[in-house]
């Protein structure tokens, strides 16, 4: 896949608000923030979209969601609730063509969108 904003981040050749990292992993403050709490947790392989998440990368698609739980906890929103969210390809609105986890919260959200 072609490199998108999300690797110069991980490059750190481009700034962000950074919350956690590991080998795997990066999260950080997302830059148009839909909530007080807004959160992209991502693989730093480059995965482009849900469909292209191979059966060996199921134990870090978990990782990215025990990410978020942490964040949550971090953020001290984790009790009063928040919402994981990923997007895929154009019917879900996907602008950022590298896998990534929205972690939202800090506010009551609405329902669901149709
Ligand atoms: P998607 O629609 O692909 O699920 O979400 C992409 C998200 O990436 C959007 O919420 C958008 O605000 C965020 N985003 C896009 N470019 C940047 C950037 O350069 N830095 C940060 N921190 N977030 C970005």
């Amino acid at each position: 896949m072609s490199e998108t904003i999300f690797t110069k981040i991980i490059k750190r050749e481009i700034p962000a608000d950074i919350l956690f990292e590991d080998d795997d992993i990066l999260a950080f403050r997302d830059i148009n923030p839909q909530a007080p709490t807004h959160v992209l947790i991502i693989p730093k392989a480059e995965i482009a979209t849900v469909n292209d998440i191979q059966p060996d990368q199921a134990e870090l698609v978990g990782r990215l969601i025990l990410t978020a739980q942490l964040i949550a906890r971090q953020e001290g929103i984790a009790d009063d609730g928040y919402r994981l969210v990923v997007n895929c390809n154009q019917h879900g609105c996907q602008e950022v063509f590298h896998l990534h986890l929205h972690l939202i919260g800090g506010k009551q959200l609405r329902g669901m969108s149709k």
